[in-house]
């Protein structure tokens, strides 16, 4: 991976660190350097998409044009955990609908006067 990125700052030129949000030497706001997703940042994004299924989109469609390919990876495998979770519970819901039907329809209700 070559991502480059501008440890100067872009109004006095002088270098800051990665972690700067603000330029140590003329304090200005820096740019965002669009640094890639930690591994616990990703791990967290995962778990949302899982848990929270619906989510999950939040991050694909905040990331997936990002220029930083790692941050457009992990929106795609956000993407995937959540429609993967989503069809899951589609599937499980639709046996468990048919199962409670067929059961509804063994039962007898005539005795209850229905
Ligand atoms: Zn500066």
């Amino acid at each position: 991976m070559s991502e480059s990125i501008n440890l100067n700052c872009p109004f006095c030129n002088k270098e800051t660190r990665p972690t700067d949000t603000f330029c140590p030497t003329c304090g200005k706001k820096l740019p965002d350097k669009n640094l890639p997703f930690s591994t616990a940042q990703k791990i967290k994004i995962y778990l949302i998409s899982v848990v929270l299924a619906p989510l999950g989109l939040y991050w694909f469609v905040k990331y997936f044009r990002n220029e930083n390919s790692d941050k457009r990876k992990t929106a795609f495998i956000a993407l995937y955990l959540t429609l993967f979770t989503l069809t899951t519970l589609t599937i499980i819901s639709y046996y468990y609908v048919k199962q409670l039907n067929t059961y509804m329809e063994s039962y007898d209700f005539s005795g209850l006067g229905l």
